[in-house]
């Protein structure tokens, strides 16, 4: 029997990895053999330069998630690559699976991220992470996007943040809503219509991104009358959304509307004691490294408290 199973492999993972195991819990972590299409090690191995994260002037991705999983090694967790199929958090111990074979747990961290969704556009694979993102406030401040103009697909909150942002490098952000109003809230919308950098397209579906070895353009097409036209452009950001990796959980914890783990205000404690989430999957605001490394010590914290103060 475990003491403490964490299920994910990014910033939250290995943060909560590293507090559980200086505080002696001997955790286990269940790290992904590509799970919900992403390596071991998260989001950010899917990325180059990481800027903002406290401690690194700049450092890649890749190499930044190797030395937490080095880390988390170092202090003592033990790191299985493999992917957690389901669970029972129906009583204690918590049972998780990976494959055939059935784990047992006094406590379980869940920090098994979110994905940003895609378009699937032609030119999309051939162009991503070369003038394509699906996060600006990571990747906006690089300077291949500076001084040029940038558009961002979506009409909700995120993409006024995003697009927002953007207008800080960006000569002219063009904000491409599908539909003929925005879903972000009123005040967000006054935010986008205010701000002279950014022109809201309504009615404008992306069809096909331009470039060969950079972003160059993208073909639109009007919802309304069909009519195809180009953007010159240099940059594509997507804000259409993110799903979060809780299909596994099978509907046992307490999901909001739009899949993400519910947690008490201020805490990582889902609705089932002894069972804790840490970050992308339980935040669909910040979504950010370091706000994610942050619950994950959170949930390591609380799950040291509940050990101590549970004997089964
Ligand atoms: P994730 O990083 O999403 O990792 C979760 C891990 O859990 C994944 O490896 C996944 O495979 C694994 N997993 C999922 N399901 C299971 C399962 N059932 N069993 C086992 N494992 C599972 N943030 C910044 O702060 N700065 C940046 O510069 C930055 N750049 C970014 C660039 C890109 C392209 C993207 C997509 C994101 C970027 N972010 C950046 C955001 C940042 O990567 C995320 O906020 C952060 O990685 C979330 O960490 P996490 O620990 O919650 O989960
Ligand atoms: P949302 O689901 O709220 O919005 C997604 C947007 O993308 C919608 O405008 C949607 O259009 C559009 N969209 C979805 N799929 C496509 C597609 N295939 N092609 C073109 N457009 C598409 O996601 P967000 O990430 O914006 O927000 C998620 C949650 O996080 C919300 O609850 C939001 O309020 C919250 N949030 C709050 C922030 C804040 O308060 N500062 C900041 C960021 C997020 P349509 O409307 O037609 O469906």
């Amino acid at each position: 029997m475990e003491n403490l199973i964490i299920i994910g492999s990014g910033p939250a993972g290995h943060t909560a990895a590293i507090y559980a195991a200086r505080a002696k819990l001997n955790p286990l972590m269940f790290e992904g053999a590509f799970a919900a299409g992403v390596a071991a090690g998260g989001q950010l191995t899917t990325t180059t330069e990481v800027e903002n994260f406290p401690g690194f002037l700049s450092i890649q991705g890749p190499v930044l998630m190797d030395q937490m999983r080095r880390q988390s090694l170092h202090c003592g967790a033990r790191i299985l690559t493999e992917t957690v199929d389901k669970v029972d958090v129906s009583q204690r111990p918590f049972k998780v699976w990976a494959g055939a074979q059935e784990y047992q747990a006094r406590a379980l961290i869940i920090a098994t991220g979110a994905t940003a969704k895609r378009m699937n556009l032609p030119g999309e694979d051939r162009l991503w992470q070369k003038g394509i993102s699906a996060c600006a406030v990571c990747d906006g401040g690089l300077p291949f996007f500076r001084n040029k103009v940038l558009a961002v697909v979506g009409g909700g909150d995120s993409a006024v943040e995003e697009s927002t942002y953007l207008t800080k490098f960006a000569s002219k952000v063009l904000m491409l809503v599908r539909r003929d109003v925005l879903r972000a809230s009123k005040v967000m919308q006054e935010r986008a219509q205010n701000n002279p950098k950014i022109e809201i397209m309504f009615n404008t579906l992306p069809v096909e991104i331009l470039g060969e070895k950079s972003v160059s353009g993208l073909k639109i097409k009007n919802a309304m009358t069909k009519a195809e036209s180009t953007l010159d452009i240099g940059g594509l950001f997507y804000a259409i959304g993110h799903l979060p990796n809780t299909s596994f959980l099978g509907g046992q914890l307490a999901l909001d509307e739009a899949g993400y783990i519910k947690t008490q205000p201020g805490t990582t404690q889902t609705n089932v004691e002894g069972v804790f989430a840490a970050g992308d999957v339980q935040d669909k605001r910040y979504r950010q490294a370091v706000t994610s490394a942050g619950t994950g010590c959170m949930a390591a914290l609380e799950a040291e408290h509940f050990l101590s103060t549970h004997s089964h």
